[in-house]
C-alpha cells in the first residue's frame, strides 16, 4: 500500500480507501461486509467512509459492529462519518449544518460507530440556509471536545470552501482540511479545475468518491443492464439517469480496449487513472463482492502503466479535459 499525506495535515491515508454507500445495511449481508473490510485492512487501508444518510444510520452501525468484534488497533485506522442529509426524519432541525444538527449529529454517529471519536468529519454538502460561520464554530468546538479529529466539505464549491478558510481565521478556529469530491474519467472539473486556487494557497487533501462512476467504468453496463447491480436496484432510477449520459458507453467500450492492450481491467485501469492525479489523497473503493475489491486494489500497482502517451490515448477518447483559466 502507498500512503499519501491527506492535505496540509499530519495524517498519512491509504492512496486507495474502503466505503460502504448503498451496499452496508443495504445491498449487502453484514457478513460480506465484514470480509469487505477485513480485506481492505489487511491490504493497508487505513481509512473507511460511511455517513449518516447512508441506510439512514444502518450503514454506520453494521461498520460499528465489524470495527468492534476486529479489534483492530484504534491507532492503525480512520473512520469518518458525514453530517447534512440526517438519518431520522427530515424536520426542521434533523437536517443541515447548523450548530444543532451538527452536534446531534456527531453523537448519533459516534453511538452507531461505537467509536470515543470520529477521525474525519464531513459536511456532506453545503447549507445554504446556515451561515458558515456557524458551522466552522460548531466544527472546531467538536475537534476542541475531542470527538472528532478533523473536518471537511463533500461537494462544496471553491467558493463555499474559502469563505470557511476565512470565517476560520477570522477567529482562530480551525478550518477545513480535506473535501470529499466525485472524480472519475467523466467528472473532473473540481478536481482538476476549480479546487487548484485553494491546493496552493490553503492547502487541500481529497477523498474521491465513485471513482468507477458507479460501476459504470466497469465496463459492465457495455452490452445492456446486468442483474444484480447497483444500478438495476429498486429506487435507483436517479442514479442510472445520471451515470447513462449519451456518448459514455460508446467511449467506455474504447477504454477498455486500451486496457486490454496494456494487460489491465479496465476498472484496474480507471482508479490507476484517478490516482495518477497528485491532488488526489485517496480514492474510496466501493464494492458489494470481495472479487472486485480483490481486483480494484490492484490499481496503484498500475498508475506506472499510465505513461505520457497512455494518458494521450485516454484524453482522445474522453474529449473533456478541463480547460484551464488563463491568469
Ligand atoms: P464506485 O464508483 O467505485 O462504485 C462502486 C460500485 O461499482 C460497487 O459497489 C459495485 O457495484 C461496482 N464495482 C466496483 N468494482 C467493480 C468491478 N471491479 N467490476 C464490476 N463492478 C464493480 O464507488 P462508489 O460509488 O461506491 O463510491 C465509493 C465510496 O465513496 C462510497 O462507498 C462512499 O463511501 C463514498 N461516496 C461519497 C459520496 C459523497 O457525497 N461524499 C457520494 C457517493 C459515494 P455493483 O456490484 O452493485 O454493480
Amino acid at each position: 500500500m502507498q500512503y499519501r499525506k491527506l492535505g496540509k495535515t499530519g495524517i498519512q491515508i491509504s492512496a486507495v480507501s474502503f466505503g460502504s454507500w448503498l451496499t452496508f445495511g443495504k445491498q449487502i449481508e453484514n457478513k460480506i461486509a465484514e470480509t469487505l473490510m477485513h480485506t481492505a485492512y489487511d491490504a493497508g487501508i487505513n481509512f473507511f467512509d460511511n455517513a449518516e444518510i447512508y441506510s439512514r444510520g444502518q450503514s454506520e452501525i453494521v461498520m460499528g459492529n465489524i470495527l468492534k468484534k476486529a479489534a483492530w488497533p484504534r491507532s492503525s485506522y480512520m473512520v469518518s462519518s458525514k453530517v447534512f442529509f440526517g438519518y431520522e426524519d427530515s424536520k426542521p432541525n434533523q437536517t443541515g449544518l447548523s450548530r444543532k444538527h451538527i452536534m446531534e449529529g456527531c453523537h448519533a454517529a459516534l453511538k452507531r460507530l461505537q467509536v470515543d471519536y470520529i477521525d474525519l468529519y464531513f459536511c456532506h454538502r453545503p447549507d445554504k440556509q446556515t451561515p458558515i460561520a456557524e458551522t466552522v464554530w460548531a466544527m472546531n468546538t467538536l475537534i476542541q471536545q475531542g470527538k472528532i479529529l478533523y473536518w471537511g466539505t463533500s461537494e462544496w464549491s471553491a467558493q463555499e470552501i474559502l469563505q470557511a478558510h476565512i470565517e476560520a481565521a477570522r477567529h482562530n478556529l480551525m478550518g477545513p482540511v480535506m473535501e470529499q469530491p466525485q472524480y472519475h474519467m467523466f467528472e473532473r472539473e473540481k478536481i482538476e479545475k476549480d479546487y487548484l486556487h485553494i491546493y496552493q494557497y490553503e492547502g487541500l487533501g481529497t477523498t474521491i468518491w465513485s471513482p468507477l462512476a458507479s460501476g459504470l467504468l466497469s465496463g459492465k453496463y457495455n452490452n445492456g443492464m446486468p442483474t444484480d447491480t447497483r444500478l438495476n436496484i429498486e429506487g435507483m432510477d436517479w442514479l442510472k439517469e445520471r451515470m447513462f449520459v449519451e456518448g459514455r458507453i460508446e467511449k467506455i467500450k474504447k477504454l477498455a480496449a486500451l486496457a486490454t492492450e496494456l494487460g489491465i481491467s479496465l476498472p484496474v485501469m480507471a482508479i490507476a487513472w484517478v490516482l495518477k492525479n497528485e491532488h488526489v489523497s485517496t480514492a474510496i473503493l466501493g464494492a458489494s463482492k470481495l472479487q472486485q475489491l480483490e481486483e480494484n486494489l490492484k490499481a496503484l500497482d498500475a498508475v506506472p502503466l499510465l505513461t505520457d502517451e497512455v494518458i494521450e490515448k485516454i484524453e482522445t477518447i474522453l474529449e473533456n479535459k478541463p480547460v484551464q483559466p488563463q491568469f
